[in-house]
């Protein structure tokens, strides 16, 4: 079995539909497992429908918006779009029931029954498209396969009962299925955080045992940086599991960073292609030299606060102390992506993913003194050497830390 992920950028659109047609004709779908995100933005879009259902504003009119875009798109593959039309208004119509009739204040639970849809739309009109023009597949509901706890937005996959369902698939055929959510054990829908397709994949690939899995993105394979904010990138032929791992972790978002661990365990080939050259070599990950070529890697991480503790009474910032800060950041979901302590102090660049910043100063402001920067950029230099720094401006620096062959910099934006 092969495992193919493709993201909302390669099914954004009518035209990325039929290109991904053409890469399956051209690379071959037989005995493959496809995972397929929502298209384009519709997970933003479906994120303000929850937010305009919370705070009472018309969720409707925003549902209908989201309706329409996939109606358009696809009244423009299907010579005659009636039947799938009919199936995105049932399935819109269903989420606007759910909405009127729920009585649950849960935020995170409404937020995974309402932006499930994006994946379970675009799987359906992505497979409806494909049988129509004779690549015959099957469409799998992905919530019959990955399990996971009821953690709603950042669930966790009980491995056992997703390796037993999984491994019920008869292992030929081409299956299409979607990324990012799953199924809780009252089978509410449940999704794995954010870009979660990519590990969804992995998922899949674990429990299969797949002979190789590739995901293919808007970009040749992984670059030594985000072509979005440096020039002159390269392509990296080969990475590590171990370096892809770091990569992704320190903010590399082309991969997300619980793909990997699955791959590893098992030593399952990784491809990053391009799906817009899908015969070109892209990147591949797997066992063996870390980098090739070996070349600085650069990571930039945005929407990040630094954050500066310090003692009140010139006191040392103790273990106990430092173990007081990170039970109260752990208990306010907020990430910890650097650190650096002296003896009465602790600087940290947070990721706050959850708003709840201001909450955790409040929790630390009697004991501490806090000192905020707030949003500043990370940069993080994989391999870096002595002009890679040159790219960051000496007076918007405000920390820096060297381990190992990894530079971290926090400017000001
Ligand atoms: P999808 O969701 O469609 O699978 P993503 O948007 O998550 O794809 O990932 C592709 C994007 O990742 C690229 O368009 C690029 O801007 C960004 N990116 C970040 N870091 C890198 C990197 N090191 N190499 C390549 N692309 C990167
Ligand atoms: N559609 C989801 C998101 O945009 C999952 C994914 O694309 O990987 O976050
Ligand atoms: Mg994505």
């Amino acid at each position: 079995m092969k495992v193919f992920k493709f993201g909302g950028a390669s099914v954004k659109d009518a035209e990325g539909i039929r290109n991904v047609a053409n890469l399956l004709q051209a690379v071959g779908f037989q005995n493959t497992c496809m995972i397929v995100s929502a298209m384009g933005k519709t997970t933003n879009a479906l994120e303000e429908v929850v937010k305009h259902y919370f705070e009472k504003e018309d969720y409707v009119k925003k549902i209908n918006e989201v309706e329409k875009h996939h109606i358009d798109i696809a009244i423009e593959l299907f010579a005659d779009a009636a039947d799938v039309s009919n199936e995105i208004s049932q399935f819109f119509n269903d989420l606007t029931s759910f909405l009127r009739r729920n009585k649950s204040p849960n935020r995170s639970y409404v937020y995974d029954q309402v932006v499930c849809c994006g994946e379970l739309i675009s799987t359906k009109i992505l497979s409806m498209y494909l049988n129509s023009i004779g690549i015959v597949n099957e469409w799998l509901d992905v919530r019959d396969y990955i399990k996971t706890d009821d953690t709603y937005r950042e669930s966790k996959v009980d491995w056992k009962l997703t390796e037993e369902n999984i491994s019920k698939l008869p292992q030929v055929g081409f299956y299409i299925t979607q990324g990012f959510i799953g199924s809780d054990p009252n089978y509410f829908t449940t999704t794995l955080g954010r870009e979660g397709s990519d590990y969804s994949a992995a998922i899949f690939a674990y429990c299969t045992n797949a002979e190789s899995m590739t995901i293919w993105k808007d970009v040749p394979g992984v670059l030594n940086a985000d072509p979005r904010y440096f020039e002159e990138t390269e392509l990296l032929e080969h990475i590590s599991y171990e370096e892809a791992i770091e990569l992704a972790y320190y903010g590399a978002s082309v991969i997300h960073p619980k793909t990997l661990q699955p791959l590893q365990q098992k030593e399952i080939p990784f491809f990053v292609k391009s799906f817009i050259n899908p015969l070109e070599p892209g990147t591949a990950v797997k066992k063996g030299q870390p980098l090739i070529p070996k070349v600085p890697c650069f990571i930039l991480k945005k929407e990040q606060h630094l954050v500066r503790l310090s003692s009140k009474d010139f006191s040392f910032i103790t273990e106990d102390k430092l173990s007081g800060i990170f039970t109260k950041l752990y208990n306010r979901q907020i990430k910890v992506n650097l650190m650096q302590n002296s003896a009465i102090s602790l600087s940290m660049c947070l990721e706050d993913k959850y708003n709840h910043l201001e909450l955790f100063l409040q929790d630390v402001e009697t004991e501490f003194k806090v000192q905020l920067d707030r949003d500043v950029l990370l940069y993080t230099i994989r391999h870096f050497d002595v002009s890679s720094d040159t790219i960051i401006s000496k007076d918007q620096e405000l920390l820096r830390q060297t381990v190992r062959e990894t530079l971290q910099i926090v400017v000001k934006n």
